[in-house]
């Protein structure tokens, strides 16, 4: 019945994380620490590695940035020829460890330890129904469900076993797994998160984005491919394809907002050269007579960038980032959140003083930022503000792993675009067109999930999960 089920927390879909592995080197924690290093963006809030050396695992976690919790001393407890690593966002159950990956058991076959990248949609039911078998969760971690299925799974051989229990999780999954022989990558059979491979001499590496093979100097081989689960132990890589084939559908946010722009993602060159394109179009599509163009940093420079070539205007840089503040959405706390716009960003006044200014962002969630920003370039004497979005509006929150807040929250939900202007204050406000961004990317536009602009969830919701996440009464 549905009464009887659950209630998901909306704050369980901030799970924006960065997945790595090494298997084959006798460096392999201090590899895992450079990549988990190069992948800060996709997550600030915890990190943790587990190591093997093919009898035992070993494991160390914090919470903070890597490069705060892994030292030299730290890493130096880490031995063994392989390791995978994970950095987290994480909200749900605070400062406790034990929701910190990489997960690590032991078991009836073994060690086991998971990072994971994503979002289950079934992860809260199927908690509830291996709760209802007995099984006792260490953590309030999604992920952990993966775990347990494996655990129950009747099947003989860890592979399928852990065949099996992704076979039963609906959603996003990019995992790296460990075991005494070594490691598994499986991307779920939409690859909406990214995940690929590369080879630095004889041994094997895993990771979210291809920015972390770079730092190691280690060589590209491809992407898993959606559906497809890679084992790696000493006899090599083996490739298996055990889910149902289904439409891909990889996160188009991804280029839009989340990957590195230096990473290559989804098999496809460039996250850098999209985001120009999205600003191109942007110009195309809602060019504004203007005397300067300033991105709104680090993430909307390339979309500005285009954007000024586009529309022949001169680019500036009118507002100057404090580094060393953690990108302001990804701080928990709302208070923090608002504080952290005005600390992170700054207004030079010599760019803006008399001009008519068009300011380019990747993309207005709440629109809290896009107001201070508008504000603040006006305090710096502009003449006229244009607020120019290289994404489309965002109607809907992501259920698979990218953090979004409500619908309620989310300003373009239940606001016309006039109506967001009126808000930010700005003298004119355009967003990039589905078609637009689609057409800018650089893969066909039927491989892309949208769903946060168009409400086209590619993984069809139970009439449960629709009552569950609250769709119902909007009636997807
Ligand atoms: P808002 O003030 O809520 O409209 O947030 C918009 C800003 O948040 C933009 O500058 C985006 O670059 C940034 N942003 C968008 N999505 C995310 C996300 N999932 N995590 C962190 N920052 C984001
Ligand atoms: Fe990406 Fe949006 Fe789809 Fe989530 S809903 S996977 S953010 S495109």
């Amino acid at each position: 019945m549905p009464t009887e089920l659950p209630i998901i927390d909306p704050d369980k879909f901030h799970d924006e994380c960065a997945v790595f592995g090494v298997y084959g080197h006798e460096e392999a924690a201090n590899l895992t620490y450079l990549g988990l290093y190069a992948l800060q963006h996709r997550g600030q809030e915890a990190s943790g590695i587990v190591s093997g050396d093919g009898e035992q695992f070993f494991v160390q976690k914090g919470m903070g940035l890597v490069a705060d919790i892994f030292h030299k001393s730290v890493l130096e407890k880490l031995p063994g020829h392989m390791a995978i690593g994970h950095n987290r966002y994480s909200t749900t159950g605070g400062n406790d460890l034990k929701n910190v990956q990489p997960l690590i058991v032991n078991f009836a076959l073994g060690n086991l330890a998971l990072a994971h990248n994503g979002n289950l949609i079934n992860a809260q039911m199927l908690r509830h129904e291996l709760e209802a078998y007995g099984a006792i969760f260490q953590s309030t971690s999604d992920s952990e469900v993966i775990i347990h299925l494996i655990a129950h799974s009747r099947a003989d051989s860890f592979l399928a076993r852990i065949i099996d229990a992704l076979s039963q999780v609906r959603g996003a999954f990019s995992v790296v797994l460990m075991t005494d022989n070594g490691l598994i990558a499986a991307r779920d059979p939409y690859g909406l998160r990214p995940l690929c491979i590369a080879r630095l001499r004889s041994s094997w590496v895993v990771a979210s984005e291809t920015c972390a093979f770079d730092l190691l100097d280690a060589e590209y081989v491809r992407e898993v491919e959606p559906g497809e689960l890679i084992v790696i132990t000493e006899q090599g890589l083996d490739s298996h394809h055990p889910f149902p084939k289904v439409n891909p559908a990889m996160c188009v946010f991804e280029y839009v907002y989340f990957a590195r722009p230096d990473s290559r993602i989804f098999g496809a060159n460039a996250v850098y050269g999209t985001r120009k394109a999205l600003g191109r179009r942007l110009a195309q599509e809602s060019g504004v007579p203007a005397d300067v163009v300033i991105p709104v940093p680090d993430s909307g420079v390339p979309a500005a960038l285009g954007y000024a070539e586009g529309g022949r205007i001169p680019f500036e840089t009118g507002l100057i980032r404090n580094h060393y503040v953690g990108r302001t959405f990804i701080e928990p706390e709302q208070s923090i959140r608002h504080f952290g716009v005005k600390v992170k960003l700054n207004a030079v006044p010599e760019v803006l003083e008399g001009k008519r200014v068009v300011v380019v962002d990747d993309s207005l969630v709440r629109g809290t930022t896009s107001r201070k920003i508008v504000k603040m370039i006006r305090q710096a004497g502009a003449k006229e503000v244009h607020m120019r979005i290289s994404s489309p509006p965002i109607l809907s929150p992501c259920f698979y792993g990218i953090d979004t807040p409500t619908k309620k929250e989310l300003i373009a939900s239940d606001h016309s675009i006039e109506e967001i202007r009126k808000y930010i204050t700005a003298d004119s406000l355009a967003y990039l067109s589905i078609d637009g961004m689609l057409t800018s990317a650089p893969m066909a536009s039927d491989q892309y999930c949208t769903a946060c602009f168009t409400e086209r969830y590619p993984i069809p919701f139970t009439r449960a999960e629709e009552l569950q996440l609250g769709l119902f009464e909007s009636g997807h």
